[in-house]
This record gives C-alpha cells, sequence and structure tokens, in this order.
C-alpha cells in the first residue's frame, strides 16, 4: 500500500489526510505544533476565519469533516457585495442561481480540530503532533524525525505553509513579492442583526470588508499600507475601524484585532520526481482579498487525490502540476489585477473596473456564471 507522508497539519494538510485515508493510502500526518483537537475550545472565535465556498463545502461533507465542526463556529452566507472607488455597487445572491447559499464562513481552528477528530478514527492513518523532520533523504525517500524515528514514504506532501521546509529540502524554488500593505483583521459585537451578507469596499488607502459569524458578530478586514497598521496603537485601530464601519453598521465593540502583512508567492514547481509534492500555502500563497487561499488549496487536495486514483505516481504528479499550476496562476494574475486595479490612481483602470462591474450586473447569465465562479463551480 502507497504511504503517504504529510509535513504540516494544517487546514489544507489535514484535509489532504483526511482524502488520502479515505483513499486507502497508508498516511502519517506530521505537525510541529500541538495537536489541534487537543487544545482547549474557546467560546470566542479566533481572528483566523476563512470563506469556504459551497463546493468545498460539500467536498468536506462528502469527506465526514463538516458534521464535526462546532456549529457556533461557522455562518453561511447568501449574499456578496462589491462597490468600488468610484461608488458603483454590484450584489451576487445565492438565490440568483436558485442555491441556499454562496459558502460558510468558518474558524480555521475549529475546522482543523474537525479534521483531526476524524483522523483519529482511521486504521491506515498515524498522526505526529510536535513532530518535525531532521532530515531529509529524498533519494533513498526516507525521514529522520525530532524523535529519532525513522520514516520511508512514496510520496511526501509538503503542506507546511508559506515558508515550506519540504520546499525547501527538495531545492523547489520560490517567486513572490511583498504587496506593502497589511491586512488587519477584527472581530466586532454589533448592535444591530446582520444580514448573512458579505460586503467588500475599495477605496484608496486599500479595501475593507466585512464577513459576518453570526446575528450580531462579524468579522471586520481593513487593509492598509504596512507603516500604517504596524505602527497603530490599540486606540489608533479602534478609532480608525469606528470611523471606517460605523456609518454603515451602527454601534459595535471589538473583541480583538491582529494584522498580517500581504504577500504573494508562489513555487517554481511542485512537484519533485524523488516523490515529493507540494499543496495548499506551501505551493501558492495569495492575496487574501477574494478569500480564495483555503479553496485553492482544497482543489489542490482534490486534483492530486484523483489523479493518483486514475494513474501511477508520476504520471499522477505531473497531472497535478499542471491542472493546478493554471488554475492557482489564473486566480492569482485575477487577485493583482484587482488589487493594483481598484487602488489605481488613474481613472482609465478605475473605470474599466468599474464599467466591467456595471456590464456584469446588467448581463443575468455572466452574473449567474460568476456566482457559481464564486460558489466554486467554474
Ligand atoms: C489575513 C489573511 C486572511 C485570509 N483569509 C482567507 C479567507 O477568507 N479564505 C481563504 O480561503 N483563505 C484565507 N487566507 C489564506 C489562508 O489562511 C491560507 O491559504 C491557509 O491557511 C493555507 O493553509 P495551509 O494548510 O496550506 O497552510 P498553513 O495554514 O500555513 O498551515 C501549515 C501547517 O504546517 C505546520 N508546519 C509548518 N512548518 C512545518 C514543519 N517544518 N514541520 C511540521 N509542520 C509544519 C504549521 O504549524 C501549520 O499547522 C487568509 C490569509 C491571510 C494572511
Amino acid at each position: 500500500m502507497m504511504h503517504i507522508v504529510i509535513v504540516g497539519g494544517g487546514l489544507v494538510g489535514a484535509a489532504a489526510a483526511v482524502a488520502a485515508a479515505r483513499q486507502g493510502y497508508q498516511v502519517t500526518l506530521l505537525e510541529r505544533g500541538a495537536a489541534p483537537d487537543h487544545q482547549p475550545v474557546s467560546q470566542e472565535w479566533d481572528l483566523r476565519i476563512s470563506s469556504v465556498h459551497q463546493k468545498n463545502v460539500e467536498w468536506l461533507e462528502q469527506l465526514g469533516v463538516w458534521t464535526q465542526v462546532d456549529s457556533a463556529k461557522y455562518f453561511s452566507y447568501a449574499g456578496l457585495s462589491v462597490t468600488t472607488r468610484d461608488r458603483q455597487t454590484v450584489e451576487f445572491a445565492a438565490a440568483d442561481v436558485a442555491a441556499p447559499r454562496l459558502g460558510v464562513m468558518v474558524e480555521n481552528d475549529a475546522l482543523v480540530r474537525a479534521c483531526w477528530q476524524v483522523l483519529r478514527e482511521f486504521e491506515n492513518v498515524t498522526l505526529r503532533a510536535e513532530t518535525e523532520i531532521k532530515t531529509y533523504e529524498l533519494e533513498s525517500q526516507h525521514l529522520l524525525l525530532n524523535n529519532d524515528e525513522t520514516l520511508l514514504f512514496d510520496l511526501l506532501i509538503g503542506a507546511d505553509g508559506a515558508n515550506s521546509a519540504v520546499a525547501r529540502a527538495a531545492e523547489i524554488g520560490m517567486r513572490g513579492w511583498d504587496y506593502d500593505m497589511r491586512c488587519l483583521l477584527a472581530i466586532a459585537e454589533v448592535e444591530q442583526p446582520l444580514a448573512a451578507k458579505t460586503w467588500e469596499v475599495f477605496r484608496a488607502e486599500g479595501p475593507y470588508a466585512l464577513l459576518p459569524l453570526n446575528d450580531h458578530l462579524a468579522c471586520l478586514i481593513d487593509y492598509r499600507a504596512e507603516a500604517v497598521w504596524s505602527d497603530a496603537s490599540t486606540e489608533q485601530v479602534e478609532q480608525a475601524l469606528h470611523e471606517t464601519f460605523a456609518p454603515v453598521l451602527g454601534a459595535f465593540t471589538l473583541q480583538k484585532h491582529a494584522s498580517f502583512p500581504l504577500r504573494r508567492q508562489r513555487a517554481l514547481r511542485y512537484f519533485d520526481s524523488r516523490g515529493v509534492v507540494l499543496i495548499g500555502d506551501a505551493a501558492h500563497s495569495i492575496h487574501p482579498l477574494a478569500g480564495q487561499g483555503v479553496n485553492l488549496g482544497f482543489v489542490d487536495v482534490q486534483t492530486l487525490m484523483s489523479a493518483l486514483a486514475a494513474s501511477e505516481l508520476r504520471t499522477a504528479l505531473k497531472t497535478y502540476e499542471r491542472k493546478q499550476t493554471l488554475v492557482n496562476q489564473q486566480m492569482m494574475r485575477m487577485m493583482d489585477a484587482i488589487h493594483f486595479g481598484f487602488r489605481s490612481e488613474h481613472l482609465l483602470p478605475r473605470l474599466a473596473v468599474g464599467l466591467g462591474l456595471q456590464a456584469v450586473a446588467k448581463i443575468k447569465p455572466i452574473k449567474q456564471q460568476i456566482i457559481k465562479a464564486a460558489m466554486g463551480w467554474s
């Protein structure tokens, strides 16, 4: 039986482990942090939240993961709107394609915990938390762990995030740049009831957005230049968020906040012929603007698993690389076009984006196509 070693038990690595186990492979999952399902559960939402589109929610249901997710830690949304710098708004609704929702907002920790809980049920899965690889012997396909255990592998999957040690061990180069912007995330308790709708507004300094988490709880997102957020005190953050969001939301109180630098990066290759492959942020990290990071990672897993089921290893890895490079680079280019187009000081790119949105809003079949793409059916 093929032995798959997965490095990184975050969202993408843990979901890959479930998918591989369901396909009958022998799986070992290595995570350098503590086991997520042995951490105490907090009533409060963590700041790391993902929007998972409907098609991936259905995939997680098929894997048996979704039923294990704490229902207080996800929220379905049925609407999405985008407002340009020139104040044109386009609304997308699940109802336009006769669907009950576009996707869900889910706490990353709750989803990872659910994956690990499911993994414990499999006899063909070994979970190793607080474990790292000390030595990579890729030619002979064996690994020495920091607990002095030796593992042989047929396939080594790097799901260890943007600073991938697996990519470095396989000498897979990365290309990327910093956007020189930070994304500030805050959890806010909102007095007025919230609609089950996510929205994003573009302005000169950078976009701001709201993700609904329940009827009175939201994740507020505010992108600004690196220097603005990295030096801001809590009082300055609270004041800035109130100035931005209170006119739309009314009164709210902030529970917590944090900011992250924005970086774009992609691996120059997705696999190595010694039986190494990269998935998720290890292969590509993109601008979080459209909430596609985890979604792309989940599609990596689906493509890799169906390629492995259909052909022998080397052919499967080539198929995976060919398909996913195309999909992921297309999404990265689209994010860049939106990022630079919306931010531009020049009227022409801004007008193009605005006119494009207006045109989309008027043409029903195109709009339906876009909504379906947002739900994962591209
Ligand atoms: C501000 C922000 C907002 C975002 N919002 C969204 C969103 O709304 N929707 C969305 O889809 N995506 C979003 N993303 C992107 C999303 O968070 C990432 O795409 C996603 O977390 C990638 O998952 P991953 O499992 O590939 O990597 P990670 O989440 O980075 O997980 C990697 C795992 O590997 C472990 N690890 C690392 N190195 C080693 C090692 N050497 N040995 C063993 N284990 C190791 C880590 O401990 C971790 O558990 C956002 C990102 C940012 C920065």
